[in-house]
């Protein structure tokens, strides 16, 4: 497209050479041109001149090949722009220059425009300005990293507690940091380019650091100081301050740079240093000693930890406990179907559960408060609940106390125990009362019947003219009648101890009475005795009979007992065992004598053999032997009955009675098989000769009441360290009924069979009585029809 210079002809030429002349003139003032499509799609022509690829042909990749890629959207939004608004395209942008490497252009085109105002095309020119950015790139990163030292170096100057600051060679300050001003009291504008002296140092101080600031220049070495001068607002200071020169490209100062640290305070620890050794030192050795201490009380403390510890466990077992025991009593109260039931000592607030209401005939879903609740205990006894509830709230006492009521709506009367205890909010600031109630109708009508019927026995006892007592076992409290005092021979008004009452007990009986007693206590048996007593007061000598046994109350032992006079039966007994005695002493010599002449007349006959005469008189001898035994009976009865008889203990063998008893039996015995079992010894302490006729009392009866032919067997054993006898018969045997009672005195059972059989009913009651009195035991067992044993037990001794 290069046309020639030369002038034109036509009017084409005309155009033509003006275009190549503006082409020149181009070319001599732009680094680039180029002619571009109307859409500048198309670069029809570009003329790189060295900087980007020339572009001969028309082409389409251009942008490609002369855009940088970073800067192809900023192009392109440029380009849109200019075709939009038809005007100047304007940009500097980065491109790829003729050796690929990037670089930068200003460029700009025109749009040409034909008759309609429509773009033909645009015309543009670029220049290589890529040295310029460059330069400017530089500087403007030179700027940003000098101006974040700067921010560095003010941010570290303006908040160091230092002061810094710089000298010109005139003693001129050309820097001070805010630290220094605020120092000096004064601005950057007021104090820089000012001297020493200006700034408010000392003459001497000024002239001082002047000297230095010469020193330096001339010794380009730092100096280093310390200096005390006042501080505007901390007053008299220490500081410690470094003048280091600062050097140009010659190595000449060219000023000097300072820093100045306030001392003050490590001068100070300094100084309370030194003079503190010593201190220190006391300190050390009392710390030395402390330390000990705490080593020791660390060892106490250590214990107490453990005790802590131990307690600390105790207190969670306690603690568990203390829940367990909680949850089971709100098993207990629901389980019991209490009501339970809250009041505030202050806000009187009353909170009750379904069941209280329930109680006071109140429906649950109704409110029930403490006046209404109050309302319905019957008259009798509603000020007395509630002046014992105040009590108990207001002086701290426990609350359990018995009421009627009679239910609101059901009429229903209720005997209610209410029970509760008040406890203190931990703040103290207030109290709860809380508590159960129970109703106990049942038990309260049961225990007023038991009241009555308790009521009627005692007026009964009285009227029966009984004397009551009964002995607490623990602490052995006597509690008496009127009745009783009487028969002691004691006044209404007497103090009557268990001891006073004992002593005026016959000394005969006395001690039978003690030991019956005890065992009662002891074994539980029941006291049954006849016994005199010697009235206190009156002398007078009263028969009673006394009852008793052991009953368990209220965790504790009593014996209770009942005593009623026998005097008169007794007197007449005792008549009547004098008259027996006397009888039978008095019988006893003639049958005796009787006997012998029956004997000496049977040695006589025996001679003549007349053996009519010795059957007579056998059988007289017979019924005469039958006849001293019962006398023999009868006078043992007296003698026990007025307590003449005496037991005369002695160690012995059993074995060897019983032997003795067997050999007289043989002698005597026709009728019966008497089987003796083999015996083994047995020693005893007892009365040989009572012993003798107890067993020889029970052979007697096996043999009386059994028929003619049937065997006894007599046995005598060692069992749990009891010598034992027992002799078995085949015999009629005894009632159930009766066989309780044939141990007691005149005792005989009724009936048919017993028709014909002799007796008196005190055979069993005197071997009884011998037996208990060697502290041995004796019974009977049968079966009706078919035969008895009797038996009895003596306690053993073992060393001979
Ligand atoms: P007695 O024999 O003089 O009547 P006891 O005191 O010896 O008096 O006996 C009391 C009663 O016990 C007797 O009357 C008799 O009924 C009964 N008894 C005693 N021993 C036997 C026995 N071995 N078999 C049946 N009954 C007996």
């Amino acid at each position: 497209m290069t046309k020639s210079l030369d002038v034109p002809e036509s009017n084409t030429d005309v155009i033509a050479a003006s275009e190549v002349r503006l082409r020149a003139l181009l070319i001599a003032t732009s680094d680039v041109i180029y002619s571009m499509s109307a859409d500048w799609r198309v670069m029809r022509e570009l003329d790189g001149r060295g900087f980007l690829k020339d572009a001969k042909e028309p082409t389409i990749d251009w942008k490609s090949n002369n855009v940088h890629p970073e800067d192809l959207d900023k192009v392109n939004t440029a380009i849109d722009e200019a075709i939009k608004e038809k005007k100047i395209f304007q940009l500097e942008h980065r491109v790829l220059r003729v050796d690929g490497t990037p670089g930068w252009t200003f460029s700009r085109a025109v749009p040409i425009l034909d008759d309609q105002d429509q773009i033909i095309e645009w015309f543009g020119t670029a220049s290589d300005i890529t040295e310029r950015k460059n330069t400017e790139e530089a500087l403007r990163i030179s700027r940003v990293l000098s101006d974040q030292q700067k921010r560095v170096y003010e941010t570290i100057t303006s908040n160091t507690p230092d002061l810094m600051y710089v000298f010109d060679l005139n003693y001129r300050f050309t820097y001070a940091n805010s630290a220094l001003l605020s120092m000096w009291g004064k601005t950057w504008d007021t104090a820089i380019g000012k001297k020493l002296l200006e700034n408010g140092y000392e003459p001497w101080h000024a002239e001082m650091h002047e000297r230095e600031i010469d020193q330096i220049i001339k010794t380009k070495q730092p100096i280093r100081g310390e200096v005390s001068f006042p501080h505007a607002i901390l007053g008299r200071r220490v500081y410690d301050y470094i003048l280091t020169p600062v050097l140009n490209e010659q190595g000449e100062v060219e000023a000097v740079a300072g820093t100045t640290r306030d001392i003050t305070e490590r001068k100070q620890w300094e100084e309370a240093l030194a003079t503190g050794a010593e201190e220190l030192q006391a300190i050390n050795e009392e710390m030395a000693a402390t330390n000990e201490e705490l080593a020791a009380s660390n060892e106490v403390l250590t214990t107490t930890n453990e005790k802590l510890a131990l307690v600390n466990q105790e207190l969670l077992i306690a603690k568990q406990k203390v829940e367990e025991a909680q949850a089971a009593f709100r098993l207990a109260v629901s389980a019991a179907n209490f009501g339970t039931w809250f009041i505030h000592s202050v806000t009187r607030e009353f909170i009750t559960d379904a069941r209280l209401k329930e109680l006071f005939g109140y429906y649950p879903e109704e409110p029930l408060s403490i006046e209404q609740a109050t309302a319905q205990i019957t008259e009798e006894y509603r000020d007395y609940a509630s002046s014992t509830l105040e009590n108990a709230i207001y002086n701290n006492g426990d609350y359990d106390i018995t009421y009627p009521v009679i239910g609101f709506h059901d009429h229903k009367l209720r005997w209610l125990r209410a029970i509760g205890n008040l406890k203190v909010d931990p703040s103290g600031t207030f109290s709860a009362f809380t508590g159960v109630v129970m109703d106990i109708t049942e038990q309260h009508l049961a225990a007023a019947e038991i009241k009555h019927a308790e009521e009627n026995l005692r007026m009964a006892i009285d009227a029966a003219g009984l004397g009551t007592y009964y002995i607490n076992a623990a602490e052995r409290i006597f509690v008496v009648s009127a009745k009783l005092k009487e028969f002691f021979g004691y006044f209404p008004e007497d103090e009557v101890t268990y001891d006073a009452a004992i002593n005026q007990i016959h000394p005969d009986y006395r001690q039978e009475v003690v030991n019956s007693i005890e065992s009662a206590f002891t074994k539980g048996t029941r006291f049954d005795m006849e016994y005199p007593i010697i009235g206190y007061h009156d002398g007078k000598t009263r028969w009673v009979r006394g009852i008793g046994e052991v009953q368990h109350r209220e965790g504790t032992n009593y014996f209770t007992g009942l005593i009623h006079e026998i005097t008169e039966k007794k007197l007449d007994e005792i008549r009547k065992n004098d008259f027996i005695g006397m009888v039978s002493h008095e019988l006893k010599t003639p049958l005796t004598s009787m006997k012998g002449y029956i004997q000496l007349l049977l040695v006589k006959l025996k001679k003549q053999e007349d053996d009519f005469f010795i059957g007579a008189l056998e059988k007289a001898n017979g019924q005469v032997t039958k006849m001293t035994s019962m006398i023999n009976g009868f006078l043992n009865l007296s003698r026990l009955e007025s307590g003449k008889i005496h037991i005369d203990l002695k160690k012995f063998d059993l074995a060897l009675l019983v032997k003795e008893v067997e050999l007289e039996f043989l002698a005597t015995t026709l009728g019966h098989q008497l089987l003796f079992e083999p015996i083994e010894s047995s020693f005893v302490n007892a009365d040989r000769e009572k012993i003798g006729q107890v067993i020889h009392n029970l052979i007697s009866n096996a043999i009386k009441y059994s028929p003619s032919g049937s065997s006894i067997s007599i046995a005598c054993y060692s069992a749990n360290g009891l010598a034992n006898i027992s002799i078995k018969d085949h015999g009629m045997g005894i009632k159930s009924d009766d066989l309780p009672k044939i141990f007691d005195r005149y005792y005989r059972v009724e009936g048919n069979h017993m028709f014909s059989i002799s007796g008196f009913g005190i055979g069993l009651y005197l071997c009884s009585e011998i037996i208990n009195r060697h502290e041995g035991k004796i019974w009977a067992e049968s079966e009706f029809g078919k035969g008895s044993t009797f038996g009895f037990s003596l306690a053993k001794v073992y060393n001979q």
